[in-house]
């Protein structure tokens, strides 16, 4: 007797088993993604071993047909899908604009975070790559050089960069950083490119900026990708050399972050000469380096009343190169960027003529500026200011330890306090996140990926947290961070964060439509190419995109369920020991999130781009899973090592409970069941909590202990040797402070002892010495800490007359600080 015939009575004599088995069976067969042959094999034999009757099969007859015969489901079901969709406006409606920003680039590890089951291993294999050895002499030759004869607050002061910083940009060819060898430039990868950028940022604002800014999205970046061959010959070694300095304008009053609004126009016409030349006219604002710039990049709309370039009457937004001496040009005004003083300012353009030669790829690429700017920031986003916050952040970092360790108040160092742990541990478990993303994200950058979803989300997360950051370091320094002056630490740093927060795309319209709006479409499996054939009335297409999709949110669902009730057990993890359960909460919150998604997607339709509110918490998902994926991925490529688990444990369990936040409000806000049994369910049961006491405060001791785990975790920051520039001095008294701290220890131990009376702590220091219970360099040494430690808590003062220097009835003149620190008092 078979087995399948035998099947009826083993069933029949064991019921309840038999239904746990088939529930078994399909919560497999659900969690796995079985495809839909699978399921029917499955039915069948439910139904044979059930003995269902006859309509039971004729059921099942119907559905095989209906989903499993392609013509008949595209007759049956898909096509009339694609006329009610049309019919009821369902379909998202996309500008052209959005269009070309949704196809730039391409999608990267997203695609698997966003998939509902991402494949770690892949992740784990994902470069994270180190300098070359002429990328990292360069950070540590001409990057150090240039830090070193740049002082930040001589900076502010004179409102410009000295000559010598200058001198050195030109000679070691800052400019051309991303510009090929054959160039001149030096060709650096993405992860090159970022690590300068970061340590000039600690350095000094102002120069980081400045040498950014023509290695993103500009002239140089255009060029390489789009430009002519003699274009290329011409600027590319120029601009390298920083004999042509270039800016890019795109922003206008009237086209800020819908810069696709612009309204500068450019007119195709043929001269007296027979060529063919552009008419420009142009508003344009908040564009960098432009007052000195002597080519501009420009975006504008080019009309072409004539047709002459055979592309239309209206080829569009197009990018071309106008040589700043060119007439017409209006240069030379400033914008005051919140004091930073790097130039930012607003430029005219009034019946600029032009050879359509200055097109950037030539008269063929006319009309298709959009598309660059948009293939190029999918890169740009991800490096520089990225980078910038990145550096601010580890900056912070290495001050808030230093700084709490030094600073005395109530008897203690101020760091001993619960209440500074806080900060603290936000800023150190911060900073290893965002280097962790930060080298992630140029590894892939590296290889070539071009992922917008993924640089958005940089873009996005760096600068936020860089604010967070900036916030935390203010309050632990107190008055400190306030008072400007030389020997502040802190103060230009928080200046500069609404500028992160505001270019390259404003925060909260990259939250919102960027990240989750654009990269659902973009990263989500299925629903692109639904949009396109339903776009296009391809049936067809349709049906090959939507059935798979099915299978996809089912898929989904079911590991959503199981994964939640096995808190993740149930998900693989790549690697085994402590961070194998943070992998399978991750798997647990890419599953929900993918079954969210396309709740939300179905739900809303077209209008869900317009529900930012609830586009912004989907974005917050995303992005901690990337950023705890790339915590992972730090922790792996470093070698696992033990002493950097607060740090990981910290990083991934306050990633876990920004996840968590989001889910809940999110089904506080998508209606029943989620509001209801859902968000209760999600309460009882969270991804994580936020990191406990414990472990902030194991973070927080390894800000504030000088070696080798601090210096791995600021990694990349300038400090200065001289004890006579703010970090320098702060750092010398952290570590003769820490250095002292046995002694000090040994001095209160013989208080306590009732050897010494309570006194000043310089006279105890001397009955100590005195009765041998230090020696006298432990003595010294003492001596020298709380010197240093009084010097490094001093904050500058002006006199009335130079602090009124500045004023307008001072005639703008520069103020001085006192030579001496201890006036402040
Ligand atoms: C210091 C500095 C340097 C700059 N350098 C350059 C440069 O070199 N070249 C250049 O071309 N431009 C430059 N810019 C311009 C910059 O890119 C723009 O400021 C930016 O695009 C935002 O435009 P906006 O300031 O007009 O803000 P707006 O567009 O007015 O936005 C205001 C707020 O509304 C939000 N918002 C807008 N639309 C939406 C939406 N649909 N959904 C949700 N929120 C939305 C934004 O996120 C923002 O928070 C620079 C700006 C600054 C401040």
């Amino acid at each position: 007797m078979s087995f399948l015939s035998s099947l009826p009575g083993i069933l029949a004599a064991y019921p309840l088993l038999s239904t746990l088995g088939l529930l078994l069976i399909v919560a497999v067969l659900g969690f796995s993604g079985a495809s839909f042959w699978a399921w029917v094999v499955v039915a069948a034999l439910a139904l044979g071993g059930f003995g269902a009757p006859l309509w039971g099969w004729v059921v099942l007859g119907a559905m095989v047909l209906l989903f499993g015969v392609k013509p008949l489901r595209r007759l049956l079901l898909s096509g009339p899908i694609v006329r009610t969709v049309k019919a009821m406006k369902l379909l998202p409606a996309i500008s052209e604009t959005e269009q070309v920003a949704i196809e730039a680039g391409n999608i990267w590890v997203d695609g698997e975070l966003f998939s509902g089951k991402p494949d770690f291993k892949r992740i784990l294999k994902e470069p994270y790559p180190d300098l070359s050895p002429e990328e990292q002499a360069f950070l540590d030759g001409p990057v150090e050089a240039i830090c070193q004869v740049t002082d930040d607050w001589e900076v502010f002061r004179n409102r410009e960069l000295p000559k010598a910083a200058w001198d050195l940009i030109k000679k070691e060819r800052f400019f051309g950083l991303i510009i090929p060898k054959q160039y001149g430039g030096h060709e650096f990868t993405p992860s090159a490119n970022s690590a300068i950028v970061v340590k000039l940022m600690t350095r000094c604002g102002p120069l980081g900026t400045t040498v950014m800014v023509p290695n993103s999205l500009g002239p140089a970046e255009l060029l390489m990708h789009y430009g002519t061959q003699a274009q290329k010959d011409y600027y590319l070694p120029r601009l390298a050399s920083a004999e042509e300095i270039p800016c890019f304008a795109l922003t206008e009053p009237g086209a800020g972050s819908d810069a696709g609004a612009m309204t500068s126009s450019g007119v195709v016409f043929r001269g007296s000469d027979g060529e063919l030349y552009i008419r420009l006219n142009w508003k344009k604002r908040y564009i960098t380096l432009a007052a000195i710039a002597t080519v501009l990049g420009l975006a504008f709309k080019l009309r072409d009343p004539e047709n002459l370039l055979g592309k239309g009457e209206n080829p569009g937004i197009t990018c071309a190169l106008i040589p700043t001496h060119t007439e017409g040009v209006v240069l030379g005004k400033r914008h005051d960027p919140l004091g930073l003083p790097f130039y930012n300012c607003p430029t005219e353009g009034h019946d600029v003529v032009v050879p359509v030669s200055a097109i950037i790829g030539g008269p063929a690429q006319a009309g298709n500026g959009w598309r660059m700017l948009m293939e190029s920031l999918a890169v740009g986003r991800g490096i520089s200011l990225p980078a910038s916050s990145a550096g601010g952040i580890k900056y912070a970092a290495r001050v808030v330890g230093a700084y709490a360790a030094v600073r005395k108040q109530f008897g203690l160092n101020i760091g001993k306090f619960e209440g500074i742990e806080e900060p603290l541990a936000r800023v150190g478990g911060y900073a290893y996140i965002f280097e962790a993303a930060r080298r992630f994200t140029c590894g892939g950058l590296d290889s070539g990926e071009k992922p917008p979803v993924i640089t958005a989300i940089a873009k996005y997360s760096f600068t936020e947290h860089l604010r967070k950051a900036i916030n935390d370091a203010m309050d632990v320094l107190g008055g400190a961070g306030i008072s400007r002056g030389p020997r502040n630490l802190i103060a230009h740093g928080y200046f500069g964060v609404p500028i992160n927060i505001t270019v390259e795309g404003a925060n909260i319209l990259t939250r919102t439509l960027m990240i989750f709006g654009q990269g659902a479409i973009r990263c989500h499996p299925y629903s692109y190419q639904e949009i396109q054939a339903l776009m296009n009335n391809d049936v067809k297409g349709f049906d090959a995109a939507f059935w798979p999709h099915i299978g996809h949110v089912v898929r989904n669902l079911f590991r959503s369920v199981l994964l939640s009730v096995s808190r993740g057990r149930l998900a693989a993890a790549p690697v085994g020991g402590a961070t194998a359960k943070y992998y399978r909460r991750l798997s647990w919150a890419s599953a929900s999130f993918a079954f969210l998604a396309d709740f939300a997607m179905g739900r809303f339709g077209g209008n869900l781009k317009r529900k930012e509110k609830i586009t912004g918490r989907f974005a917050d998902i995303f992005i901690w899973l990337y950023l705890g994926s790339a915590t992972l991925r730090r922790f792996e490529a470093e070698g696992r090592q033990k002493a950097d688990l607060p740090l990981v444990h910290w990083s991934m369990q306050y990633a876990l409970a920004q996840i968590q936040t989001a889910f809940n409000e999110l089904y506080q806000n998508l209606g029943f069941p989620f509001r209801g049994p859902v968000l209760w369910w999600s309460r009882l049961n969270t991804l994580s909590s936020m990191p406990s006491d414990e472990t902030g405060g194991r973070v927080a001791q390894i800000l504030q202990q000088p070696g080798a785990e601090r210096d791995a975790l600021t990694r990349g920051v300038y400090v200065p040797e001289d004890v006579n520039e703010a970090l320098g001095r702060l750092e010398n008294a952290f570590r003769l402070v820490k250095a002292s701290e046995p002694v000090l220890k040994k001095v209160y131990k013989a208080l306590r002892a009732g050897k010494i009376s309570k006194d000043r702590i310089d006279r105890m220091v001397g009955k100590a010495l005195e009765l041998d219970i230090i020696t006298r360099e432990e003595a010294e040494l003492l001596q020298q800490a709380e010197l240093a430690r009084e010097d490094a808590i001093q904050v500058d003062s002006f006199t009335q007359e130079d602090y009124m220097a500045t004023s307008a009835k001072g005639k703008g003149g520069i103020r001085q600080p006192l030579s001496d620190p201890a006036m402040s008092n």
